[in-house]
């Protein structure tokens, strides 16, 4: 594969999704009043304006990290929508349904990244093209991220074969795996270009799990970045240099301490954290040496403790960074 060049994809392409994309939301749906009673005071959020919505938007589909359920927040997931173009940013349990929430039409999806093939991120990448297939996908989509995405992929398109086959036999769906173009790198690069977009890679350290990803988004009117998982990595701000928006993972020590002190595996399990994810304070300093406008903390860990304020989540980050910081809710439009 080119090093150099993004993964490539057909003009031809562009041209028969442009007829599905523009559907991808629609004014005054359940979902905006949400996000808007969400947002944080301070925040710059604003709810998608329709379906003829011109610009970048970031939702937050799911902010909790790990792969424990919670009534509080979804599994790790993103969206941009450019143009009326969906992105998505991984795959966390319930991303199908968030993205539904959030008003984005499945079948118009194209492009969807990984970050790292910890099951909180990648949970449901094979369920979220399924159902967008079940829903009336018949245009190519394109996955890319860390190398295995094809095996996963073909096995899901093994276990489901059952399915697949009814459905295209009775409700006339097109061949499911044919539509799904995997793009495997290990490192960083260009990774897709497109009339809306261009998506570069990072190379962040995510402990054992190798490789994990941050990406960079830069389209006509805004630069986003999504961290990914990753313990504090310095290098990751000249990564995020100048960007409009950095959406970071984190995790509040204070009650990571104080549930260690009821489990038996506490100094394994407290190393394992502390190698593998960012605290709120070490999240302000990235903020800070990229210089970046907003920080959206999300990824929250622990992310199903009610007791943990907005203010406790934000005020060791604000004490480093004195742009704009968000607490990133399900759903919320920034
Ligand atoms: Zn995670
Ligand atoms: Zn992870």
């Amino acid at each position: 594969m080119d090093d150099d060049l993004p993964f490539g994809r057909s003009r031809r392409d562009f041209m028969r999704l442009a007829v599905t994309a523009g559907a991808s939301a629609t004014a005054s749906l359940p979902w905006m009043r949400q996000a808007q009673a969400q947002t944080v005071s301070g925040s710059t959020a604003q709810p998608l304006s329709g379906a003829g919505h011109s610009g970048t938007q970031l939702i937050l589909l799911g902010t909790k990290g790990g792969p424990t359920p919670s009534d509080l927040r979804a599994a790790p997931a993103n969206v941009l929508v450019v143009d009326g173009q969906p992105y998505v940013i991984d795959c966390g349990n319930g991303v199908a349904l968030q993205l539904t929430r959030a008003g984005i039409k499945l079948p118009a999806l194209r492009d969807i990244f990984l970050t790292h093939h910890h099951s909180d991120h990648n949970a449901d990448l094979g369920n979220l093209v399924f159902l967008a297939w079940a829903s009336g996908l018949h245009t190519p989509v394109h996955l890319y991220g860390p190398p295995r995405l094809t095996k996963m992929i073909d096995d899901f398109a093994d276990m489901n074969a059952i399915d697949l086959e009814v459905r295209m036999r009775e409700e006339g769906r097109p061949p499911f795996r044919p539509l799904v173009n995997l793009h495997e790198f290990d490192g960083p690069r260009l990774v897709m270009e497109d009339d809306r977009v261009r998506v570069t890679s990072f190379l962040v350290d995510h402990y054992t799990i190798k490789p994990a990803f941050a990406y960079r988004f830069e389209t006509r009117d805004r630069t986003i970045v999504f961290s990914g998982d990753t313990r504090y990595y310095p290098p990751l701000a000249d990564f995020a240099k100048g960007a409009d928006v950095l959406v970071h993972e984190v995790m509040y020590m204070p009650a990571l301490e104080k549930l260690m002190r009821t489990v038996d595996n506490a100094p394994t399990l407290l190393d394992h954290l502390t190698k593998s994810h960012t605290t709120t304070e070490q999240v302000g300093q990235i903020a800070a040496a990229a210089g970046v406008k907003t920080l959206v903390l999300s990824h929250f860990v622990p992310g199903g403790d009610p007791a943990i304020t907005d203010e406790m989540w934000a005020a060791d980050a604000r004490r480093q960074f004195s742009g704009e910081v968000i607490v990133g809710r399900d759903l919320q439009v920034i």
